[in-house]
């Protein structure tokens, strides 16, 4: 007999034949003998449609309200899977977050998780019942429903699994695993049979949306095994976990993130605590810079430019509008087109060269570089995004990542995987 959490994603849940073809998966493992959990996210587009319906009525939402109506999309679909269970003759039971016991700090619209309460869980496993939980959601000391932030009902699945001691998380999406670089912008991608922790946490962090980066924090933080697969097949997929055996490539995986924009300031004066007084004020409203560059230079002054993610603008300009006057700056420029590719691999560490090689791949492709950052692990670039998938396609190849074969799912519409699920695959 297996513990297994299983997580649903949008895609899987999207609609209702959706749902009692993952009513039908638990029921063959259960017929397996194993016993199983269901975590689910909102079905298909919900939670963008909730975030579009606050919009509508506030442009500036408070994050309280705003959880409280996000969290009502997981509640649809965990309850429509219960029932779908029951019609097929299986006990179910839904909970939604506060239910399942997923205690979270007060950090409204992207909460952490603190503890887990297992005990309905348990009780009802104990008694011959599919538990189904709603992702993404979880109750403050307060009381307040709180959420996970965007992607949070894999961490939800980690974390149900790793209260209740399951021996895997398994995590169904449109994908059938980790892949070298995002299928859909790759068809030469290449599926990882493992990856560990480390390379995996990091290709979250630098936007491959595959598993959210706290999910994957998360399983590493207490040694829960997360197998990535393909609620559409029963394919295995990828096995995420502590230092899996496979080659030490120098580059395990491509990631893209186009959902940052870069500010530069034009013309700010070289003087000792300057930066510090800019990127004080932007911290202090809230804005999370990620990469910043310092220019040369000239005459005494000096442009400084900062990626961030692009829902921070307004808050950014705002700070701006204050602070450049003050230091005696000219203006501020925005560049919304922007792309982050990121080279990721723990082999790096040991291997001279990879930045060599990925600069001569993007300017031999006349592709500018505006940007760039480095850790032991990892490499990103910010350029056009415009070039996004042409850089990445040449990376995955001048890093010898291409497969042999093109990945045929990727080529499917949507209509074609919605009749593959109805044939049950
Ligand atoms: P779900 O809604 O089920 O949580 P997501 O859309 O969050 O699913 O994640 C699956 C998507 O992740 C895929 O459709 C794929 O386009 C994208 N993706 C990005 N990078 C990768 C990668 N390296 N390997 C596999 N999928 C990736
Ligand atoms: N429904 C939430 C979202 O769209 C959580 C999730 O899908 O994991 O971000
Ligand atoms: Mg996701």
């Amino acid at each position: 007999m297996t513990l297994i959490v299983a997580k649903f994603g949008g895609t899987s849940v999207a609609s209702p034949e959706r749902i009692k073809n993952v009513a039908k998966r638990l029921a063959r493992m259960k017929e397996n003998g194993d016993k199983v959990v269901a975590v689910v996210s909102a079905m298909g587009k919900t939670t963008d449609e909730l975030m579009g319906l606050a919009n509508a009525v506030n442009t500036n939402p408070p994050a309280r309200e705003l959880d409280r109506l996000l969290s009502t999309g997981e509640q649809v679909s965990m309850t429509l899977l219960a029932l779908s269970l029951e019609s097929m003759g299986l006990r179910a039971m839904s909970f939604t977050g506060r239910q399942a016991g997923i205690e979270t700090n007060g950090t409204h619209n992207k909460a952490r998780i603190v503890k887990v309460h297992n005990e309905r869980i348990l009780n009802a496993l104990e008694a011959d019942i599919i538990p189904v939980v709603a992702g993404f959601q979880g109750i403050d000391a307060n009381g307040d429903i709180t959420t996970l932030g965007r992607g949070g009902s894999d961490t939800t699945a980690v974390a149900v699994a790793w209260g209740i001691g399951a021996d895997v998380c398994e995590i169904y999406s449109d994908v059938d695993g980790v892949y070298t670089t995002d299928p859909r912008i790759a068809p030469r991608a290449r599926k990882l049979n493992e990856i560990s922790y480390d390379d995996m946490l990091e290709l979250s962090s630098a936007g491959s949306g595959v598993l959210q980066s706290r999910a994957v924090e998360f399983a590493k933080k207490w040694g829960v095994v997360i197998h990535s697969r393909s609620a559409f097949s029963d394919a295995p997929g990828t096995y995420i976990k502590e230092d899996p055996k496979m080659e030490e490539a120098v580059i395990t995986g491509i990631a893209h993130d186009t959902s940052e924009i870069k500010v530069t300031i034009r013309h700010v004066p070289d003087a000792v605590g300057v930066a510090a007084k800019v990127f004080s004020a932007l911290a202090a409203n809230m804005v999370n810079m990620d990469m910043i560059i310092q220019n040369t230079s000239r005459d005494g002054a000096t442009d400084i430019s900062f990626t961030c993610p692009a829902s921070d603008l307004a808050r950014a300009r705002e700070t701006l509008d204050v602070i450049i006057p003050e230091i005696g700056a000219d203006s501020v420029d925005v560049e919304e087109d922007i792309a982050k590719i990121s080279l990721v691999g723990t082999g790096m560490k040991s291997s001279p060269g990879v930045s060599a090689l990925a600069f001569r791949t993007l300017g031999e492709n006349n592709i500018n570089i505006m940007a760039i950052s480095t850790s032991p692990i990892r490499l990103s670039m910010v350029i056009d995004s415009a070039e996004t998938q042409r850089a990445v396609q040449l990376l995955h190849t001048a890093f010898d990542l291409d497969s042999d074969s093109i990945f045929e799912e990727t080529q499917l519409s949507a209509e074609e995987i919605a009749a593959k699920m109805a044939k049950g695959r």
